[in-house]
């Protein structure tokens, strides 16, 4: 029997494209000898649209968009079963592959969730405390995780006084320092701070993108990443380093995906004992959230030799050139093989919370 996985794609969120290129490639490595692929795709007004079965890999992202289709009710959703006529609907599996707000937060996770269907990845609450960068940190800070100093901001409370808001980042985490929008990924919205001016700008800034905001502690530091796939006893692959290109403040939206040269280096060149640490903290770091499916924790390394974690990524970034896939090629489970295990521990989670 054939799996029947539908692909969730596109959304609402500043990572659509990305979402488009990563359903393409996903569809791509499927082996349609055991899948059939269903594409489920949501506009970028945030429109769901259920496309056919498909038959042969699209050519394009313009094939997997089914404009002018009509759209269709999210919670229209099934799991597999069979009619009276033998006719057979609904899905086996659903592959969220969101990223940000609306689709890595826990909010597709709980609909999907309500209508009890097995889909891949981290729970509602992984999902939603990692979006969330004060609460992912408070976790870790409870499961004893190395980080830098951090404070955080509600909107309202920063408008009332930003005198007191200045002085508290200047008492509690000093200068350089990092202003980051609590719930959102691939860098947008962060900036880099070195005195008050910048503080300012750099808040206003990321207000835009959320009510919530995070400050930390800058570090010059390198950037090390790991990947972590399984649920109640996950593995953790080989290190994979971030070098950004020489010309960036940092590893920015810009250096991300506009700037095709930020290279990475897999395997990071790390000691056996840097490996040892840093692997076991993000095995940590993943049971600290509850995470299921797939994880990518991201680290700072220093000159001195000391280690903070960064973050978890519940949804990383996922086309065959993403460093998730690719630290995960290096450990030996290439791209067709690591979308075929998310399948089975997805269908895992879902019969062990039976
Ligand atoms: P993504 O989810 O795409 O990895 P993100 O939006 O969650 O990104 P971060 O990973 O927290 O954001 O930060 C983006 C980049 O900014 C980091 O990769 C690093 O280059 C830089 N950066 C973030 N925080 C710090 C810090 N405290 N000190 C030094 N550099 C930092
Ligand atoms: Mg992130
Ligand atoms: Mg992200
Ligand atoms: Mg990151």
């Amino acid at each position: 029997m054939k799996t029947k996985l539908g692909l969730l794609y596109g959304g609402k969120s500043a990572e659509h494209d990305v979402s488009m290129q990563t359903a393409l490639a996903v569809i791509k490595a499927l082996d349609l000898a055991k899948f059939d692929i269903y594409p489920i795709y949501i506009t970028k007004d945030g429109s769901w649209i259920n496309g056919p079965k498909l038959t042969a890999p699209p050519e394009d992202v313009a094939a997997l968009t089914f404009l002018p289709e009509k759209s269709t009710s999210p919670l229209a959703l099934q799991a597999h079963s069979t009619d009276e006529n033998g006719e057979s609907t609904g899905y086996d599996v659903i592959f969220p592959l969101l990223h940000g707000p609306n689709g890595e937060d826990g909010t597709v996770q709980g609909m999907l969730e309500l209508l009890n269907l097995p889909y891949v990845g981290n729970g509602v609450l992984a999902s939603s405390a990692g979006m969330d960068k004060v609460i992912m940190k408070n976790i870790f800070a409870h499961a004893g995780l190395p980080q830098v100093k951090y404070t955080w901001f509600i909107r309202s409370e920063w408008e009332a006084n930003k005198e007191a808001g200045i002085k508290k980042v200047e008492d509690e985490i000093g200068y350089p320092c990092f202003v980051k929008p609590a719930n959102l990924g691939s860098s947008v919205g962060i900036s880099k701070c070195d005195d008050s001016h910048s503080l300012e700008k750099a808040v206003a800034e990321a207000f835009q993108f959320d009510r919530k905001i995070i400050i930390e502690e800058g570090v010059v530091a390198r950037e090390v990443e790991f990947g972590i796939l399984g649920n109640d006893d996950p593995t953790c692959s080989v290190a994979g380093e971030i070098i950004p290109k020489k010309d960036f403040a940092f590893y920015d939206y810009s250096a991300k995906y506009e700037d095709g040269n930020s290279a990475m280096v897999i395997p990071a060149e790390i000691s056996e004992n840097e490996f040892a640490a840093l692997s076991a903290m993000a095995i940590s770091a993943f049971k600290s959230l509850d995470c299921s499916g797939l994880v990518r924790a991201d680290f700072f390394l220093t000159k001195e030799g000391k280690i903070f974690i960064n973050e978890v990524n519940t949804m990383p970034g996922f086309t065959p050139y993403s460093m998730f896939p690719l630290l995960w090629k290096h450990t030996g489970v290439d791209y067709p093989a690591l979308i075929e295990k998310l399948v089975k521990l997805a269908l895992e989670r879902h019969r062990e919370k039976q």
